[in-house]
């Protein structure tokens, strides 16, 4: 009898998982609690897959001999409670991928920010070395789709760490871990030490011959590896340290050294810029030397990237005042290096939904460098606890287009307005993407 095989969730990883078990031959049931996108009904429908939408039947799912749990879905969920009550096994979609990706390679990339943008950037990389790679995960398509429809030599996945806590046997060839700040805590029960690991799953199957490549100027990491010691073969980059493996600055070069052998370059040329993105830079060049690219290709692909939307976007100016998209910094981590590569004096929008926010790693750059701080949430008590008392101007906005407009009013020619707002988007937004591109809008009609 074939694997009676159940999906929670029918986003993009649900669909992608449930085509690919449907051709791996399991009998599958896909179940959405709540309304599934009309195309992906389309594409379950038109590969005889069973669904159900806007409601969990409980006796088909608990009948299950595996269930696939989509990322979103939180443990928190009475279901999936009672599904681990009952010990049913409980996989991720890149489990599921992995499970039937053949002999092809895979580099996983995780970390609390930078993952969309280091993993595009190794994509660009691994495509002008030639090498025929695919994009998966967060962006694009489900790891397991393209498994299942269009499969690849090689896969540059982007990893969550809800993605990596239902791993099994999932090994990347090459694991990348880029920083480890809070975040994400209210699905870790408030407990930093239960995300750390999590994140970690991403090298708890790597032998010796895998590799490892991580953030050495981390303090969360270098401890956790300190104390947790890992079979991977470890390549660390730094921007303070110089390390005879891996890669570090110095004097504004990158100095990368795998198998004994170094190339430079210079940090100038790097096509993405400030410190955080030197940090991302450094880690995919050196995964691109670990995957045999030669160092000039890796050289071009550096400098010729174009960064995502959203991320740092500079989108206009206006009578002397630049307008910088940065909707993505949805913690507080991302517009910490976001404000540290301020040159100017910044108009801070700021706010959405917290996850746990402890706005005080901000305090000195908010001091150094930000005239006013206009929120945009329905709650902004904890931002004027936090800064009330440090900048002069504090408002409160409802929408885009009123932040963007009281922002204009508070700033002068030279200065700059970042939306960068350490928070999720969904009191006012659909998603990050929905609140930038109605800032780009609001700026457009100013
Ligand atoms: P993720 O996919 O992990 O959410 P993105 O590449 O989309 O990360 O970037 C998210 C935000 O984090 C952006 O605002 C960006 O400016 C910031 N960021 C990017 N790389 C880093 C990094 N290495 N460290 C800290 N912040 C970063």
């Amino acid at each position: 009898m074939s694997k009676k095989f159940v999906i929670l969730g029918g986003g993009e990883s649900g669909v992608g998982a449930a085509i690919l078990a449907r051709k791996q031959g399991y009998d599958v049931f896909l179940s959405d609690a709540g309304p599934l996108k009309e195309r992906y009904k389309n594409e379950l429908r038109n590969n005889n897959i069973v669904f159900e939408e806007g409601k969990h039947s409980e006796e088909k799912i608990l009948a299950a001999d595996e269930i696939m749990k989509s990322p979103g879905i939180p443990e928190k969920n009475e279901l999936v409670k009672k599904i681990r009550t009952r010990g049913i096994a409980v996989i991720s979609e890149i489990e599921m991928a992995y499970r039937f990706k053949g002999e092809s390679r895979v580099i996983g990339i995780t970390g609390s920010n930078g993952k969309s943008t280091t993993t595009s950037l190794i994509y660009h990389i691994c495509k002008t070395g030639g090498m025929d790679a695919a994009l998966v995960g967060n962006i694009g398509y489900s790891f397991a789709r393209q498994v299942a429809e269009d499969p690849k030599p090689l896969y540059v996945a982007e990893i969550s760490s809800f993605q990596l806590d239902d791993i099994i046997d999932f090994r990347p060839d090459v694991a990348v871990l880029l920083n480890i700040t809070e975040d994400h805590l209210d699905r870790y029960e408030y407990k930093f030490e239960k995300y750390i690991r999590s994140k970690f799953n991403i090298v708890k199957n790597q032998k010796p011959e895998d590799i490892f490549i991580y953030c050495a100027d981390d303090p969360v990491i270098t401890q956790y590896i300190k104390e947790n010691p890992l079979h991977s073969n470890l390549l660390p980059f730094s921007m303070y340290r110089e390390l005879p493996k891996g890669a570090f600055i110095r004097d504004k070069d990158m100095i990368l050294t795998i198998d004994g052998e170094s190339f430079e370059t210079s940090v100038y040329d790097f096509a993405l810029k400030g410190k955080h993105n030197q940090y991302n830079s450094m880690a995919a060049s050196l995964t691109g030397a670990t995957i045999g690219i030669r160092k000039e290709k890796i050289r071009v692909a550096v400098e010729n990237f174009e960064g995502l939307e959203h991320r740092m976007q500079h989108v206009l100016t206006v009578r002397g005042v630049d307008f910088i998209n940065d909707s993505k910094a949805t913690n507080v981590n991302s517009t910490w290096y976001a404000l540290e590569s301020m040159k100017q004096p910044v108009i801070l929008i700021l706010g959405g939904v917290d996850k746990g926010n402890d706005y005080s790693a901000l305090l000195d750059l908010v001091k150094e460098k930000v005239k006013a701080i206009v929120c945009l949430g329905t709650d902004n008590r904890k931002i004027h606890e936090a800064f009330g008392k440090h900048v002069e101007v504090m408002v409160n906005t409802g929408s885009a287009s009123e932040a963007v407009k009281a922002s204009f009013h508070l700033a002068n020619k030279g200065d700059v307005v970042l939306l960068s707002p350490a928070c999720a988007s969904f009191d006012l937004f659909k998603n990050y993407e929905d609140r930038g591109r109605q800032f780009i809008d609001a700026v457009r009609e100013l």
